[in-house]
């Protein structure tokens, strides 16, 4: 079968099952690739890193975070900007502190997301905090701090600011996060900017929301706000939402209301496994010229986009359980370490640490155990704990996985379900590595708790 491009010839779906081609696969991602037959993230082998750390591991590659941002700053140069990197996607310290040197700013949705960008020394000013449920201690934190902007998504947050300002006796800069009703395209459960979702003020009651805010004394209008869902690998919503959004500026001119900058979120799609999705650069061509004329400041809040492809989580296989109907593979990352597969149905690529073209080469057939289908689960007392199904793998107990694209909502979305501590994670550059967070201990999973006394 001839393939016409590197997608086509990385990924085969079979009746079996998904199968991928390793080598060619990781020749689309950024800082990985196969060395003497061992997957290598920029300078340093997975084995490496499994000798030292042992797994499961996250490893994150500094340059491809770099890369990311500067994707992003370099495509909007033309136009006064900030990129505000949204920390829920991954907020180790040592992820923050990359972007913060590099000149971003931050987007937050809590105080402790606040205390992390504060701890690694981010100006406050390059940073703005979403969310719907922003609590009045919260409010307060950022207001103390001085954060760039608050992205308001209800009129009662607007009274609930304006009297925390006041008792602190600040202006509190405000942009209003409005719901420009567009179908983003993308999985329900990451869709935001709908009619029916929960985020943001809807277009038709925005302007009123304005003019609320033009009442309350201790609130400064900045600007104003739209994200409208993740994973998005078309431009045309984004232009859609932007559409809307200028619209409304104009709407805001006529009640005199100017605005400082125009806030997009964040959103854009990543490769996870075959994905076509447009790349920054053709996302800043399609905005570009409506942002040029619409001459104000552009604030994005990309996450996704800056970290997903910067990680992997390695993890070996424990238990091989072959079944009359399925096959299991019993690795020892799970659901806790990794739930986005569980959760939102995520196809996500796995991988070999050692490629089998090498070890085909290298070894006679008779000793390559036999391909088959998979199902790659962890080891929690759940049927929805899996990591990917039906992957087309030589398996032996003990090899290595990776599991691509683990950058972005992966340990942060971690928990300890079934006891189970976090793993380490490790960050990568040229051929140093280091452990930015050390793995969970047992004790440690307990050290809060304590029995009743009563
Ligand atoms: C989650 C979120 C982002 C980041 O979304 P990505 O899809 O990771 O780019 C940006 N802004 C807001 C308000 C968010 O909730």
């Amino acid at each position: 079968m001839t393939m016409s491009n590197t997608t086509q010839s990385a990924i085969e779906y079979t009746e079996d099952g998904l199968r991928i081609e390793p080598e060619a696969f990781v020749k689309q991602l950024p800082n990985l690739s196969y060395q003497q037959g061992v997957l290598t993230i920029e300078a340093v082998s997975a084995d490496d890193l499994v000798k030292h750390y042992g797994t499961p591991l996250y490893v994150y590659s500094k340059q491809t975070i770099l890369d990311a941002y500067h994707a992003y700053s370099d495509s909007f140069a033309a136009i006064e900007h900030q990129v505000c990197y949204a920390v829920k996607a991954n907020s180790n310290l040592a992820v923050l502190k990359v972007l913060a040197q590099a000149g971003a700013g931050f987007d937050l949705v809590s105080a402790g997301e606040l205390a992390r960008v504060l701890a690694v020394g981010a100006d406050p000013s390059k940073v703005v905090f979403s969310g719907v449920g922003k609590t009045a201690a919260e409010l307060k934190a950022a207001l103390q701090a001085g954060i760039g902007c608050f992205n308001v998504e209800s009129l009662s947050e607007l009274d609930t600011l304006n009297t925390v300002a006041a008792k602190l006796g600040v202006q509190a800069p405000i942009s209003i996060r409005v719901n420009p009703d567009v179908d983003a395209k993308t999985h329900p459960y990451i869709s935001t900017g709908l009619k029916d979702n929960k985020f943001g003020i809807s277009h038709d009651v925005a302007v009123a929301a304005y003019q609320h805010a033009q009442q309350l004394e201790h609130l400064n209008i900045v600007g104003i706000d739209c994200h409208i869902g993740s994973q998005l690998t078309e431009i045309d919503p984004f232009v859609a939402a932007l559409d809307k959004v200028i619209e409304l500026i104009e709407a805001l001119k006529h009640v005199g209301i100017e605005l400082e900058h125009v806030d997009l979120g964040g959103g854009l799609g990543v490769l996870y496994i075959d994905e076509e999705v447009a790349k920054v650069s053709e996302f800043a061509a399609a905005l570009l010229p409506k942002l040029q004329q619409l001459g104000l400041k552009v604030l994005f809040e990309p996450g996704r986009s800056i970290v997903a492809n910067a990680g992997i989580l390695l993890t070996k296989a424990e238990v091989l359980k072959p079944t009359k109907h399925k096959n299991f593979a019993i690795v020892d990352a799970a659901m806790n370490d990794l739930i986005r597969p569980a959760l939102y149905q995520a196809q996500m690529a796995v991988i070999p640490t050692h490629s089998q073209s090498y070890a085909n080469a290298h070894t006679s057939a008779d000793d390559k155990p036999n391909e088959k289908s998979w199902d790659i689960v962890g080891a929690v007392c759940e049927t929805g704990d899996f990591l990917a199904k039906q992957r087309l793998l030589s398996l032996a107990v003990g090899d290595v996985l990776a599991i691509t694209g683990a950058g972005a909502y992966g340990f942060v979305m971690s928990s300890n379900y079934n006891s189970r501590p976090r793993p380490a994670e490790v960050m990568v550059a040229a051929d140093k590595h280091q452990v930015v967070r050390q793995r969970e201990k047992i004790e440690q999973l307990y050290e809060l708790e304590s029995v009743f006394e009563g």
